[in-house]
C-alpha cells in the first residue's frame, strides 16, 4: 500500500504476515473514509450508464447548469479562482475555451493555492503521481471530490456485473512487499474491499503460475489495474494452457494496451475486457464501449481535446485531453491539461451512445522522440503493428541519432516480420534516425510498476 512516511513502510516490511493484512486494513479503512460514505448507493445510482445513450443536447445542458454551478462555488471558495474566472454563468459549453487552462506545473508551484478557503486540511486526501516524466506530483483532494470520483467508477462496474464487494484482483504499483524481495507471495489480501491486491512490480516470468494460482484460490470474480500485468498473465495462459480465473470482466486502468493485446487478454481469460482512461487528479474519465471506442462519463466531467492553443481540435483529429472536473469545488480542476493525447472519432458510436467518444489514447505528450533535424514526433506505439509474435516492445531513443526498438518475443515471433517494424518507424522518424531493433527478456517497469512505450534515455536533446 502507499503508506505514507519512510517509517511506516518500515514498519511494515518488517512485520510479520498477519500484521501486515491488519496495517493494510487500517490504510484502507482511512481510505473508505474518503470513498464511501453517506448516501453514497444513491450517488452510485445518479450515474447510471443509461445516461450515456440520451441525446447529445440534454447531456450538454445538463451539463453546462453543472458547469455554471460550480465555477460559481469555485469562485467563492477558492481565492486564486476569484479574479480568473468570470462573474455570470457562461451561455454555452463552447464559451469554455476562454477560460484559463490548468497546467501541472501549476499544481506543483503551490498545490494549496487551488483549496477552498473554508476546507480543514486536516481532512484533505495528499495524492502523489509518479509522474511519467519522473517529475511527481503532490495535489489535494477533498472527500467530496474522492467520493464522486469513486460513484462513477462503481456505477460503470455494477453494469458489467462486477460490484464492489465481490472478491476482486488488483494490479497495479501499490506497495505490496519490498522491491528487493524475490519470493512468492507478491500479494496480499485486503479484507475491507475482498481485494486480492497483487504487485505489478514482481510479475517475472517465473512468477506467472504463482500468481494465477493465487487468483484462483482467492475465488475472485473479477480484475482491475494495469492492462499490461493483465496481458503477461494472458500471453502466459496462452502458451501453457494453465488454468485461468474464472472472471466476469477485467476493467483496467493507468495504462493502456493495443487492441490486438486486449483480444489476446479476453481470449485467455474468457471474458470481455474494457480499458478505461482516467487521472489520480480528476478520476476515471473515459471508459470503452464494446467498440472498443472510449465514451466520456458526461456525468463526471467535460472533457475537451485541444490543439497548443487551446482551441478544440476537429472530428478525427488528435489533441491533448483537458478535463473540467464536477467532483468537488474545493479541490477543483477547471481546464486541467493532462499531459495524454487523444483521438476524437469522426462520427456517431455504433453503440448508440452520444457522449463524446474517442477512437484511440496516444499515449503522452512527453512520449515523443526528437529526430537530429528538430522535428519532436510522437504516437510512436502503433509502428510495432506489422510485427508478428511481439509480446511487449518499448521504443526507446539511446542517442540523438539512434533508436532501439526493444522486443519480447512470444513463441510465435517471426523476425522477418521486423523489417516491416523498422520500416514504419524509418518512415515517422526520417532518414537522419538509425532504427535498430534488440531482443530482449523483459521490459523495465517505472517505480510504479509501469510499461512505457516510449522512452528517451538521453538528456534533452
Ligand atoms: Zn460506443
Amino acid at each position: 500500500m502507499n503508506l505514507r512516511l519512510p517509517s511506516q513502510q518500515q514498519i511494515y516490511d518488517t512485520a510479520p504476515r498477519w500484521l501486515q493484512r491488519v496495517l493494510v486494513n487500517a490504510e484502507a479503512v482511512r481510505r473508505e473514509w474518503f470513498r464511501r460514505y453517506g448516501a453514497y448507493q444513491q450517488l452510485v445510482r445518479e450515474h447510471d450508464p443509461a445516461w450515456y445513450y440520451r441525446s447529445r443536447a440534454e447531456q450538454e445542458a445538463w451539463q453546462l447548469a453543472q458547469l455554471n454551478r460550480l465555477l460559481a462555488e469555485v469562485r467563492r471558495r477558492v481565492p486564486f479562482y476569484r479574479p480568473i474566472l468570470p462573474d455570470r454563468p457562461l451561455t454555452g459549453l463552447d464559451e469554455l475555451t476562454t477560460l484559463p487552462m490548468l497546467s501541472k506545473e501549476q499544481v506543483r508551484r503551490d498545490p494549496f493555492a487551488l483549496v477552498a478557503t473554508d476546507l480543514d486540511r486536516r481532512t484533505l486526501w495528499p495524492r502523489k503521481t509518479s509522474g511519467s516524466t519522473g517529475t511527481p506530483l503532490t495535489f489535494y483532494l477533498d472527500r467530496e471530490a474522492t467520493r464522486n470520483h469513486q460513484a462513477p467508477a462503481d456505477a460503470m462496474l455494477a453494469a458489467l456485473g462486477c460490484r464492489f464487494g465481490e472478491p476482486r484482483a488488483r494490479f497495479s504499483g501499490a506497495y505490496v512487499v519490498p522491491y528487493t524481495r524475490i519470493q512468492p507471495p507478491f500479494w496480499i489480501w485486503i479484507d475491507l474491499y475482498r481485494q486480492l491486491q497483487c504487485s505489478a512490480y514482481h510479475l517475472a516470468p517465473e512468477f506467472y503460475p504463482h500468481y494465477l494460482r493465487a487468483l484462483r484460490e482467492h475465488r475472485v470474480v473479477y480484475g482491475t489495474g494495469y492492462p499490461t500485468a493483465w496481458h503477461l498473465l494472458a500471453m502466459y495462459i496462452r502458451e501453457h494452457g494453465d488454468q485461468p480465473p474464472r472472471l466476469r470482466a477485467i476493467v483496467t486502468d493507468s495504462e493502456g494496451i493495443s487492441l490486438e493485446q486486449q483480444a489476446v487478454v479476453e481470449q485467455a481469460f474468457g471474458c470481455p475486457v474494457v480499458q478505461t482512461y482516467g487521472t489520480g487528479e480528476v478520476g476515471q474519465i473515459a471508459w470503452q464501449c464494446e467498440h472498443r471506442r472510449y465514451h466520456v462519463l458526461s456525468r463526471a466531467a467535460i472533457v475537451e481535446v485541444v490543439d497548443e492553443t487551446g482551441q478544440p481540435v476537429a472530428p478525427g483529429e488528435t489533441g491533448q485531453i483537458v478535463v473540467t472536473s464536477f467532483a468537488s469545488s474545493g479541490t477543483p480542476f477547471i481546464r486541467y491539461q493532462t499531459g495524454d493525447l487523444a483521438t476524437l472519432a469522426a462520427d456517431d458510436c455504433p453503440c448508440g451512445r452520444h457522449s463524446p467518444s474517442w477512437l484511440a489514447i496516444e499515449g503522452r505528450i512527453d512520449d515523443r522522440i526528437k529526430t537530429p533535424d528538430g522535428r519532436w514526433v510522437g504516437r510512436l506505439s502503433h509502428v510495432t503493428k506489422p510485427g508478428i509474435g511481439i509480446k511487449e516492445s518499448q521504443i526507446a531513443q539511446v542517442a540523438r541519432d539512434r533508436i532501439i526498438i526493444r522486443v519480447v518475443p512470444a513463441p510465435d515471433f517471426v523476425p522477418a516480420s521486423m523489417q516491416a517494424v523498422v520500416a514504419a518507424a524509418q518512415r515517422y522518424l526520417g532518414p537522419t534516425m538509425q532504427v535498430e531493433w534488440e531482443l530482449v527478456e523483459r521490459l523495465p517497469r517505472t517505480r510504479a510498476g509501469k510499461l512505457r512505450h516510449v522512452v528517451r534515455e538521453v538528456p534533452d536533446v
